[in-house]
């Protein structure tokens, strides 16, 4: 990869992918590639593929091999401070296990966003200690994602064939059949019933708040026992956004792959993967260079040492 003709001041947005599979779709993001960064300081772990999206010059990093969780997250973003120190704020992205409960119809395949609000920075860590507060916010929105996107990813990216059998929503204390690999003998009575979506090309965005934290969630009763923690608010679940808030200015971008419960597959996670990019990118391309000015280099917002 050759060195980016642009120096590393020059980068503006952070895009911090968690899996590798999520870096390479973000890449295939870019409108043009400018390879690695001219300079890294010694320290910096961080792998970085660098290329324009709309106007703005986009670093992307992501966690290294496997490693996931709230410390790992944390480093990547010190090392993209460390070394870009013209980023305004940073995308964290990747995928999340969906919270669907009363008033939240979140379904395999939407977007789930953190929206700030309150004393709320969208992120909420339910690991950590107990939080006070109301955190009743949400707003949805409909993205007809540009199909083009979806389609030069490649097949294995578009919505499963027949999604609507396999959007399956089980009764949350109603678990997955033991060590069976797929869903095929679980209970169908069990299931919620729910209505198509009447738009099902369109694509859902939920924005509110996220939970954040190192364990995975995949306990139908346990995701409904910490979403009644927070009054019902939580959205998804996933792993890295806590590692980030405080300290770094991020929007936290979530394509839904599962429900948090046992029922738990891989079949809607390259879906998720593409849609949650694609909205970051419709996203960017919307924000214009003067949206950024107003905002402070994260450089300059507070140094922080990762633990
Ligand atoms: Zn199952």
């Amino acid at each position: 990869m050759n060195p980016s003709p642009y120096s590393n001041d020059q980068y503006t947005i952070g895009w911090i992918s968690a899996l590798n599979e999520e870096f390479m779709v973000a890449m295939a993001m870019l409108d043009e590639e400018h390879g690695r960064p001219q300079s890294t300081p010694q320290e910096n772990t961080n792998i970085y593929h660098l290329g324009r999206i709309g106007d703005h010059n986009v670093a992307m990093a992501c966690l290294s091999g496997g490693q996931m969780g709230t410390g790992p997250a944390a480093i990547v973003a010190e090392n993209m401070r460390r070394t870009f120190k013209s980023i305004r704020f940073a995308l964290l992205m990747g995928v999340g296990g969906g919270v669907p409960g009363k008033g939240k119809d979140i379904r395999v395949g939407d977007v789930v966003v953190s929206y700030p609000s309150g004393t709320y920075t969208g992120v909420v860590q339910y690991d950590y200690g107990k939080l006070k507060g109301n955190c009743h916010i949400q707003r949805k929105d409909w993205f007809s994602a540009p199909p083009s996107f979806i389609d030069e990813l490649g097949e294995e990216y578009i919505y499963p064939e027949a999604s609507e059998a396999l959007d399956r929503l089980y009764q949350a204390d109603q678990g997955h059949v033991p060590e069976a690999e797929t869903c095929d003998s679980c209970n169908t009575h069990a299931l919620v019933p729910r209505k198509p979506r009447k738009f099902p090309s369109k694509l859902c965005i939920h924005y509110g708040i996220i939970a954040s934290g190192n364990v995975v969630v995949k306990d139908g009763t346990e995701r409904e026992r910490i979403d009644q923690r927070y009054e019902n608010s939580i959205l998804c679940f996933e792993m890295e956004a806590a590692g980030l808030m405080n300290n770094f200015p991020c929007l936290v971008i979530r394509g839904m792959s599962d429900y948090s419960d046992s029922h738990k597959n891989d079949q809607w996670q390259n879906c998720a993967i593409a849609v949650s990019s694609a909205y970051a990118k419709e996203l960017l391309s919307l924000i214009g260079p003067s949206d950024m000015e107003v905002l402070p280099p994260i450089a300059r917002i507070s140094s922080h040492k990762p633990h």
